[in-house]
C-alpha cells in the first residue's frame, strides 16, 4: 500500500520514523498523480473542453473533501495554498494589513514552529503591533494562567499550534479559543501536526482560521489548506494579484473574484491537489479512530521501552500528546545519533525542529524525534530500540 516502505536503506529494511516531518504516500495518491498527467492534464476553470472540465471537477472535488475532513460549513471557506507556511503568511499579511493597528497585540506560544512566529513578527513590525508569547513549563505544557493574564482589549489575534511538532504535546485549543473570543480576539490554529492525528471540526472549535499541509496527511507536497470563516475571508484583501483572483481588470481598476478564488492567484498545483483527495480518502477509509488507536499503542510501547534507557530523557512526557517522542541523551549530540541510526536504516529527525525559541526555553540544542504513522509497527520499534542501544554504545 505504501510502496516506499519496502525499500532498503544502507542494506537494511527502512524504518521510517520521521512522519511528523512528512508522511509517506499510499499507492492511491501516487496513482492519482499519474492518472491526472496521463489522462486529463489541463488547466482548470474557464476551460471549455473535456480535459479542462475533468481536471476542474477533480480539483474542486478535493475542496469538497477537505471541507468535510475538517467540518467546515462551506467549500469556499477552503483556500488552497502551498502549505501551512503559506497559509499563515496569507493570514498575517492579508488580515494583518487590513485590521492590525499600532499598539495591537498578537499572542503566540512558546511551542510555535518558526512558520507561526516569523510571519507575525513581520506584520507586527510593519504595523507597530506587539507580539506576546505564552510561557510553558519544562514539559511543554502551556501556562494557561499566564495566557489569561495576557489577554486584554488590545489582543487582536491569538495564533497557536494545536499539536507541537517538536514535542507532540496537544494544546487545549478549545479553551484558548473560548478565552480569546471573550476578549474579541480572532484565533488561528496551526493544525500542521494535529490534522493527521485528531478529529478536526472547525465549526465546533469555532476558530477563525485553521491551517495545515497536505504532505503531513499522506498527501503530496506543495498542497496547503487555509480554512477561514467566510465573513472574515470576504472582508480580507487579496494576498497576491494575477489571473484567477479577478472578476474584471481594466488599467484603471480591478474587481476581485469571489471566495475561494480571490485568494488563489495563478495556476494552482492542480495535480497535487487532485491527489490530496486520495490521501483524505485513505484516512477516511482506514478510519481516524483506528489510526489513532494504533498510533497510541505504538506511542505507549515505545515510551515504555525508551524509559528503560538510563540517560534518556523524554521531553514533553505528558498524557495529552500524539505519537511523537522527542528525547535527549545525556552527553550525546542528536546529530551523531541520527547518523548512526541512518546507517542501520532508521530515519529519525534531529535538531531544533524549526522551533529554536522552544529549544532555548528548554535549554537544549535540539532533540532526537521519532514519530509514528498508520503504517508503523511494533517490530520497527523493536528494531529502533536495538539500533539505539548499539548506537549509544558506540558513542560512549
Ligand atoms: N507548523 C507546524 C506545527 C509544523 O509541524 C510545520 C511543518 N513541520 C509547519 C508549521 C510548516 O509546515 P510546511 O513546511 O508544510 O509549510
Amino acid at each position: 500500500m505504501f510502496p516506499i516502505l519496502s525499500r532498503k536503506v544502507k542494506g537494511k529494511d527502512l524504518v521510517y520514523f520521521d512522519n511528523a516531518a512528512t508522511a509517506q504516500k499510499p499507492q492511491q495518491v501516487i496513482d492519482a498523480l499519474t492518472s491526472y498527467y496521463t489522462g486529463y492534464n489541463a488547466n482548470i476553470h474557464r476551460g471549455l473542453h473535456t480535459l479542462a472540465d475533468e481536471a476542474t471537477a477533480a480539483f474542486e472535488a478535493t475542496r469538497q473533501a477537505v471541507c468535510a475532513f475538517i467540518g467546515a460549513a462551506y467549500p469556499e471557506e477552503i483556500i488552497f495554498t502551498k502549505g501551512t507556511t503559506e497559509s499563515i503568511n496569507l493570514v498575517a499579511q492579508s488580515w494583518g494589513s487590513a485590521f492590525l493597528k499600532e499598539g495591537d497585540e498578537i499572542i503566540i506560544s512558546s511551542l510555535e514552529h518558526h512558520a507561526n512566529i516569523v510571519p507575525w513578527q513581520m506584520i507586527a513590525e510593519t504595523k507597530g503591533a506587539k507580539l506576546r508569547v505564552i510561557p510553558i513549563d519544562d514539559n511543554g505544557v502551556l501556562d494557561m494562567q499566564a495566557y489569561k493574564n495576557m489577554l486584554n482589549s488590545k489582543t487582536k489575534m491569538v495564533a497557536v499550534v494545536h499539536v507541537s511538532n517538536a514535542l507532540g504535546v496537544i494544546n487545549p485549543v478549545e479553551e484558548i479559543i473560548h478565552l480569546a473570543h471573550a476578549q474579541g480576539a480572532h484565533v488561528l490554529i496551526d493544525g500542521a501536526q494535529s490534522s493527521v492525528h485528531l478529529d478536526i471540526d472547525v465549526q465546533s472549535l469555532d476558530c477563525e482560521f485553521f491551517v495545515f499541509s497536505g504532505h503531513k496527511v499522506y498527501g503530496p507536497t506543495g498542497t496547503g489548506i487555509l480554512y477561514g470563516k467566510k465573513s472574515l475571508l470576504e472582508a480580507m484583501p487579496p494576498y497576491q494579484g494575477g489571473g484567477e483572483m479577478i472578476k474584471e481588470v481594466t488599467f484603471e481598476k480591478t474587481t476581485y473574484n469571489e471566495l475561494p478564488f480571490k485568494f488563489e492567484a495563478g495556476t494552482p498545483n492542480i495535480a497535487d491537489f487532485i491527489a490530496l483527495k486520495s490521501a483524505i480518502d485513505f484516512i477516511k477509509d482506514t478510519g481516524k479512530d483506528s489510526i489513532r488507536a494504533h498510533e497510541n499503542m505504538l506511542l505507549g510501547y515505545a515510551t515504555e521501552k525508551l524509559r528503560a534507557f538510563k540517560d534518556v530523557r523524554i521531553i514533553g512526557d505528558v498524557f495529552e500528546k500524539v505519537s511523537v517522542i522527542s528525547f535527549v541523551v545525556e552527553g550525546v549530540h542528536p546529530q551523531d545519533l541520527a547518523i548512526l541510526l541512518d546507517n542501520q536504516g532508521i530515519a529519525v529527525r534531529t535538531g531544533h525542529h524549526c522551533a529554536q525559541p522552544l529549544m532555548q526555553r528548554l535549554c537544549i540544542v535540539g532533540t532526537t524525534r521519532i514519530s509514528f504513522a498508520a503504517y508503523n509497527t511494533i517490530q520497527e520499534i523493536d528494531a529502533f530500540m536495538e539500533a539505539l542501544k548499539k548506537s549509544l554504545n558506540m558513542l560512549r
